[in-house]
């Protein structure tokens, strides 16, 4: 908070946003070239998810979820249980946020092997550089100490591998102790856009098989559309055993997630004993469903996906013409998705902070990893917004590093 508090920091107060654009307390304009933080898709100010949360708001916007249900929540879990292969996840389960979303996953995983036959299944594996959130049951299974903060190992077991091949060297026993293989598939997000070998998620997938370990894939960041298809698994043809969903799920309006599972996982806690005693006060909020309803309604009216192939072609030309640039070392994209790294720098110089301070000026607001830039706009974005934004995004390397 020093930088932040010193007199010479003006703060940029967002005020006002229509789809890629956001305009700030003295109405200048910038593009949203991290979609507020991974959760935006359909840009800012959708009419549909507006007038959804509008007529929500009219009938009752938030009821108790223990004990009752109500219409949005149900016809929200049908439609996302809808969209993986019929007899897989079936069963869907609410709560706010990513980060609460693999707290749930985690333990539902845990109690289900705990009640189930098989306590000695009392570890999460997880991979070197993952981020699965900020509380501390899904700090635990975050593999970047930066982020880690207090949230070291808290309560159960880790066990951490950096890629498959460490796995396969696990020896005889380890796999009988594991519950469930958490994994953010295809790229890991915060740990700098880092992208996964090409078919590393259908070689786990048999690997969980093998041993009877729950998959949870963590698709917060990856999921609705991001990577190309609605889901990142499907790219590969993998279902999970559990898959969470957050950022994008109310299209980035509200906080809202769900962790969705199969029957086996759902019959596994039936009867007085095995009650999953879990559940937040704004569990499945009623206005938080109408957004979500309505977000997969635009996917639909709007044939979202069906207009991604195009758009993430242009992205990839686009990024293409950065490669040249000074100082840029590699550029990682997934669907549209891009981690821009440039470097070798002292990361103590806060250096890619430095080039996303320089691209506001033109017109540009993202956040770094580190020294990895993060370009990751609204699906809804044209080609001349992904145009003005990496060229912001080069007028500011050419300003700070060249
Ligand atoms: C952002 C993120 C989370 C945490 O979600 P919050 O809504 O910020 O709690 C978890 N996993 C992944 C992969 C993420 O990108």
């Amino acid at each position: 908070m020093r930088e932040w508090c010193a007199p010479e920091h003006e703060p940029l107060l967002l005020a006002e946003g229509k789809g890629c654009v956001l305009r700030d307390q003295h109405g200048r304009e910038y593009l949203d070239g991290n979609s507020s933080i991974w959760t935006n898709i359909h840009g800012h100010g959708h009419p549909v998810i507006h007038a959804a949360i509008k007529e929500q708001l009219d009938r009752v916007a938030h009821t108790s979820f223990l004990g009752f249900t109500h219409e949005p929540a149900i016809r929200l879990a049908k439609e996302l249980v809808d969209f993986f292969p019929e007899g897989t996840l079936t069963r869907a389960f609410y709560s706010d946020d990513g980060s609460t979303a693999v707290e749930c996953a985690l333990r539902m995983a845990l109690q289900f092997w705990r009640q189930n036959g098989c306590p000695e299944r009392d570890t999460i594996l997880a991979f070197d550089h993952a981020y699965h959130g900020d509380t501390l049951g899904a700090a635990s299974t975050g593999g970047i100490p930066l982020f880690k903060g207090s949230g070291n190992d808290f309560g159960y077991r880790t066990l951490r591998v950096p890629d498959l091949d460490r796995l396969d060297a696990l020896t005889r026993d380890e796999p009988r102790r594991l519950a469930a293989v958490i994994l953010e598939p295809l790229i890991q997000g915060s740990a700098g856009m880092r992208l996964w070998p090409r078919g590393m998620l259908a070689a786990l997938r048999q690997w969980c098989d093998r041993h009877d370990v729950l998959l949870i894939l963590d698709e917060v960041m990856t999921g609705f559309g991001r990577t190309g298809m609605m889901f990142a698994c499907e790219i590969e043809g993998v279902t999970p055993d559990l898959i969470c969903l957050a950022k994008g799920l109310t299209g980035g309006l509200l906080p809202m997630a769900a962790t969705l599972t199969t029957e086996r996982v759902f019959e596994g806690f039936l009867g007085r004993e095995k009650t999953f005693y879990y559940g937040h006060s704004y569990t499945a909020s009623q206005l938080g469903c109408a957004a979500a309803l309505a977000s997969l309604r635009v996917f639909r009216e709007e044939r979202v996906l069906e207009s991604l192939p195009g758009k993430t072609a242009c992205f990839t030309s686009l990024l293409d013409g950065l490669r040249a640039l000074p100082r840029v070392k590699e550029i990682r994209q997934c669907g549209m998705i891009a981690g821009i790294e440039i470097g070798p720098f002292d990361t103590a110089l806060l250096t890619g902070a430095a080039v996303c301070l320089a691209a506001r000026k033109h017109g540009l607001l993202t956040r770094p990893i580190l020294d990895t830039l993060v370009l990751m706009p609204p699906l809804c974005v044209t080609s001349s917004e992904l145009e003005r934004m990496t060229r912001a995004l080069k007028l500011a390397l050419e300003e700070v590093c060249g």
